[in-house]
């Protein structure tokens, strides 16, 4: 009880030397720690104490929507999902889908578009919102473009930011990076993954020298700064997923041809 403090949003971080940080939080208190993970996402509060990056837009965005209980209620919409991931791609665009827990379907539209050319659509309004993403898809087979037209909740825009893959930085005492903090990346199946992993081994760090803080961090952050940029660098990027050539530079990303 008390361990993990709910309703508190970190307003601030600041260093006090000797490797402590003051975490001050928007209800207005405040903590001092000798050890600070900022495993707080792409905006993360905690990063700047340790580099000056910051994620830039990678000139696509997602637009989700869902579909529930897509076995009783949508079967003709299941079926086009199947039994995983279903990507359709064009250069430029595409309709991705995933069947999720309790054959929820949830579908995220991809546009290669700069950041104004969403602010014209109105997210408050659903069903302008809806029809403007739909039109994008003009000619499409209804089959695909009914996962977005029969949504059942409204579309949320999703810009999608990236870190550089090399992000690193200089080990600074008693504070680090894990997840998306230290390696936000466009979608690529991994990232989840790589930030569960992250806090596995960070913890086994820390309780291989449990005295000696800074020793576990810098191994952490050793084979961490390796992990995600191989893994980051390996994965297909937007870009191979809506360029010229797609869908058949994903296809053959895939196949290894
Ligand atoms: C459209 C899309 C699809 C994706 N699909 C996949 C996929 O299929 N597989 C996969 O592995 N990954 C996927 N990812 C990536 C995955 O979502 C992230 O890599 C993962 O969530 C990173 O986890 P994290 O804990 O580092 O950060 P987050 O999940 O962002 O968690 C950070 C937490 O910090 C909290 N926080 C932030 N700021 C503050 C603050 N100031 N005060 C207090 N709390 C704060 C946030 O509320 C949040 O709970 C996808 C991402 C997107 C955008």
């Amino acid at each position: 009880a008390g361990t993990v403090r709910w309703g508190h949003k970190v307003s601030g971080v600041r260093a006090l030397g000797d490797g402590c940080h003051e975490v001050a939080f928007a209800n207005g208190t405040a903590v001092t720690t000798s050890l600070l993970v900022g495993a707080d996402g792409a905006w993360s509060r905690v990063r700047p104490l340790l580099s000056g990056a910051t994620p830039e837009y990678t000139g696509v965005s997602f637009i989700e929507t869902r579909l529930f209980d897509g076995d009783n209620r949508h079967p003709n919409r299941a079926k086009t999902v199947g039994g995983g991931t279903m990507m359709v791609l064009e250069p430029g665009k595409g309709i991705l889908a995933h069947r999720e827990r309790g054959g929820n379907l949830h579908t995220w539209v991809i546009l290669a578009r700069p950041r104004d050319w969403f602010a014209d659509i109105d997210f408050t309004d659903r069903a302008a919102a809806t029809a403007q993403i739909a039109q994008e898809f003009d000619g499409w087979v209804p089959e695909l473009t009914a996962l977005v037209t029969d949504g059942e909740t409204a579309p949320v825009l999703r810009n999608i930011y990236t870190l550089p893959i090399e992000h690193r930085w200089d080990r600074t005492p008693g504070v680090t990076l894990l997840g998306d903090a230290a390696h936000l990346a466009a979608p690529n199946g991994e990232g989840a993954n790589l930030a569960l992993y992250d806090g596995a081994e960070l913890g086994k760090a820390i309780a291989a020298h449990p005295d000696d803080i800074e020793t576990a961090l810098t191994e952490y952050e050793r084979a961490m700064f390796v992990r995600s940029g191989a893994s980051n660098a390996g994965a297909p990027d937007l870009h191979v997923m809506l360029g010229d050539n797609a869908p058949h530079d994903l296809i053959n990303a895939f196949t290894g041809s």
